[in-house]
């Protein structure tokens, strides 16, 4: 018995999993945090470079919960989070290199987690093709936060930068931020609606979904063959 219970799949990694994502990064009123925004289910929360998932409903439970769509979600592969910023909504998200701590569901594509650790922010291309040098704020924000997106310096004409040292000194000391170069012809495929993302994000949501049918089922289960009949 202890022998096949020592043969059982286990996830306990000593080194917790990675996985990739998309944010948009944020900066607070007053200039002293940042963080990022999720693109989907959690984008009206700001996250820290350490943080807990809080529900995106606002609802009051622990995140992911059972019935719940909420949670930290990441990709598997950088490549896939890559594609997500092809669509024209993230252009301008950063994608971020996670550590997946705290309780995870493991599924195909990706992860579904109760708690993160940002370790590199990844800035995308300036619009004009060009390596970002530097972070602006855009028009856009949440209460208490203003959005950022990378930017060369000669395209960000007078306005005022923020270093991407200094987002990532604001954001932690565990905190990288490099940049990627060569996105243009990334961003030219970006008028592709958002397709890519809605395929991931669905990927991720179905997969949650069929755990939760299968739950179900348990439950409803068969009365004379138990959880465990087949079928
Ligand atoms: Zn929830
Ligand atoms: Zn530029």
């Amino acid at each position: 018995m202890r022998l096949f219970r020592e043969r059982l799949p286990q996830e306990r990694p000593a080194v917790p999993p990675t996985g990739y994502k998309v944010a948009f990064p944020m900066l607070s009123w007053d200039g002293t945090r940042t963080g990022f925004r999720g693109v989907s289910l959690g984008g009206r929360i700001v996250y820290g470079a350490l943080d807990e998932a809080r529900c995106g409903y606002g609802r009051r439970h622990d995140s992911p919960a059972r019935g719940c769509d909420c949670g930290f979600y990441c990709l598997h592969s950088a490549a896939e989070a890559q594609a997500l910023t092809c669509a024209t909504d993230c252009r301008d998200a950063v994608i971020l290199q996670v550590s997946v701590l705290g309780a995870y569901t493991r599924y195909e594509r990706g992860v579904r987690y109760a708690r993160q650790r940002v370790r590199n922010v990844r800035v995308g291309a300036c619009r004009c093709g060009r390596a970002a040098e530097a972070f602006v704020r855009t028009e856009t924000g949440l209460p208490g936060w203003r959005e950022l997106r990378g930017t060369c310096v000669a395209c960000a004409g007078g306005l005022r930068l923020l270093e991407l040292r200094e987002f990532a000194g604001l954001a932690g000391a565990w905190v990288n931020v490099t940049t990627s170069v060569g996105d243009r012809a990334a961003a030219q495929v970006g008028t592709q609606a958002g397709l890519p993302a809605l395929a991931a994000e669905a990927a991720l949501l179905r997969a949650r979904l069929d755990e939760f049918q299968e739950r179900l089922a348990e439950l409803e289960g068969d009365p004379e063959g138990g959880p465990w009949a087949a079928g």
